[in-house]
């Protein structure tokens, strides 16, 4: 049997308490060959793959990566994406509110997270102008209580590699450990650390499965580092971190490894290509050198830029706030079709349709294209909606009245169309609010998403609904005029009062600029309204009906 590992040089920098952690056993680690019945760990023994506990060593996978990451399994600790790994940093060696790390600042975000939930002092260490680490400069900040330093190489949110040079002067001269999170390093063309573990048993190199491997639904990070390292984290950590389902898919993924780094090179010409296309553009004041998937760039309006981005579907982060990032918005490289918009849309060449300041296309469907979106915020209620005029998903509605949602539904499904309504309203004030914005944010979405609406005649629907019966005329030729004959002979249909019916139309008719006439009559009310709110759609259906070859109908429509 193989000896537990040990380290000198690494047992004094454990907090005490760490330093002899019994683990929780787990059955399947008593346990090294396969068995015919397991009754050891309680599990249902009727079932599919996830009936039983998954492999807390992971070994099957640590093997593959083991080849991919050329270092030896016995050097490789799997977490729940690399902000396990992270935390595991802080509880091995950083006693609470008695210790402090330091970081190359501008960085990631989770250090400084990690550290605030174990109660740990962070020493921000700035990087130069350019991004660039200066090792005296950073071991300067070590204080006596520092026991960890974070690098981050390619750094997030700057993109470059920092100085082998300088980060083997930090290796040489600072006697805790040293971190060096190499989350980009497949998008890089420099070696790992890792290769230098054996040498250095304080360094701890952190890579990830989430990026340049595209798992990162998965949530599957590594620590690479010394074997002793490897078996207090694996100690430390909760028995069973990474799912059956997650280790098995990664197995599957990695099987064929050669796609993924396929991407990675098609991603880094990307990357190039992104990076000289947004330097050539006036508004980008400074592009920053990447060896990374993502390009730190400067604008000389980053809110504008953002913007123009935001209602043309595409998000991008602000990284403006991070230290010497002034100005600055990260860029994600795309597939190549994503590059080439984002350049279009920043170099004026792709149409602009945001509506001014209360409304923007949300992300999700840009304007145009028989598809709209809105997003309206009133001090009363939060709309968001889409349509896609040319395709069907059944509709996701959310008012928080049901009825309404019940209602809108039928909008979805007898127009044939995607509709998505989320509002978030004052609706225990009452219903107001919420029937009237998302009216008027429908109307607006649907008038965007019809856009030219010449040559679109005029169209009709008369439905009974059981005892009751619905007509709605409709004429989306630009002019307004509603009229409304229902009868009802309740205050409230639902939880939505009856007099916001009319509401509800008159709005959406205003504001979509057509002509509504609604006729309906019936003994029951919630009859009466669901046959209006079917009449309209059916109604809506011919209206925005698509002739074959893609023009608009221009014969009137028959009543
Ligand atoms: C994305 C990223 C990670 C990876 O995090 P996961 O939890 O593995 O998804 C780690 N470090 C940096 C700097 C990152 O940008």
């Amino acid at each position: 049997m193989k000896e537990t590992p040990y380290n000198p040089e690494i047992f004094p920098l454990l907090r005490e308490n760490i330093r002899n952690i019994v683990p929780y056993s787990t059955a399947r680690d008593d346990c090294k060959t396969e068995m015919d019945i397991y009754l050891d760990a309680n599990e249902n023994p009727f079932g599919s793959v996830v009936n039983r506990y998954p492999s807390p060593h992971q070994g099957r996978l640590k093997k593959i990566l083991s080849v991919l990451k050329k270092v030896p399994a016995g050097n490789i600790f799997l977490g729940n994406g690399s902000d396990e790994p992270i935390d595991l940093i802080f509880r091995l060696f950083c006693p609470p509110g008695n210790s402090s790390v330091v970081q190359a600042v501008p960085t990631y975000g989770m250090y400084s997270v990690a550290a605030a939930v174990n109660d740990v002092r962070v020493i921000d260490s700035p990087l130069t102008e350019n991004f660039e680490l200066d090792a005296g400069a950073l071991l300067s900040r070590v204080a006596p209580d520092t026991r960890v330093i974070f690098l981050c190489s390619p750094n997030n949110p700057s993109g470059n590699l920092l100085s082998r040079e300088e980060i083997l002067k930090i290796l040489d001269s600072f006697n805790g450990i040293v971190v060096i999170d190499e989350a980009y390093i497949d998008f890089a063309a420099s070696e790992s650390f890792s290769a230098l573990v054996g040498q250095y048993p304080r360094l701890i190199v952190l890579q990830t499965l989430s990026k340049a491997w595209g798992m990162a639904g998965l949530r599957i990070g590594l620590a690479i580092a010394d074997e002793y390292i490897v078996d207090v984290m694996s100690r430390v950590k909760y028995p069973y971190n990474i799912s059956v389902l997650d280790q098995l898919r990664a197995e599957e993924l990695l099987a064929d490894p050669l796609p993924a780094m396929d991407k990675v090179a098609v991603l880094v010409k990307e990357r190039e290509r992104l990076a000289a296309g947004l330097s050539s553009l006036p508004q980008a004041e400074k592009v920053f050198p990447s060896d990374a998937n993502f390009l730190l760039v400067r604008f000389r309006d980053k809110d504008k830029a953002f913007s123009d981005l935001f209602r043309n579907g595409i998000i991008v982060r602000d990284r403006s706030s991070a230290y010497g990032c002034s100005g600055c918005l990260r860029i994600t490289v795309g597939t190549p079709e994503e590059n080439t918009r984002v350049l279009d849309v920043l170099g004026g060449a792709a149409d602009d349709t945001g509506r001014g300041d209360v409304y923007c296309a949300h992300s999700g469907y840009p304007s145009g294209n028989r598809r709209s979106s809105v997003f309206r915020k009133t001090g009363e209620t939060s709309v968001c909606i889409r349509v896609d005029l040319d395709s069907f998903r059944p509709p996701r509605i959310a008012t928080g009245l049901h009825f309404f949602n019940h209602m809108l539904e039928q909008i979805g499904f007898h127009a044939g169309i995607s509709l998505d309504v989320i509002c978030y309203g004052d609706i225990s004030t009452d219903d107001h609010h919420t029937v009237e914005d998302v009216a008027i944010g429908l109307g607006d979405c649907l008038g965007t998403a019809l856009g030219n609406k010449a040559g679109i005649g005029r169209y009709g629907f008369s439905l009974p609904m059981d005892e009751a019966e619905a007509t709605v005329l409709l004429d989306l030729g630009g002019r307004i005029d509603f009229q409304w004959d229902v009868k009802l002979q309740c205050d409230r249909i639902g939880d939505v009062s009856s007099q916001m019916f009319v509401h509800f139309f008159k709005s959406l008719a205003e504001h979509l600029q057509c002509n509504l006439h609604i006729r309906a009559a019936g003994s029951n009310d919630h009859h009466v309204i669901e046959g209006v709110f079917k009449a309209f759609a059916r109604a809506m259906k011919s209206a925005i009906r698509k002739e074959a070859g893609g023009s608009i109908p221009s014969s009137k429509g028959s009543l």
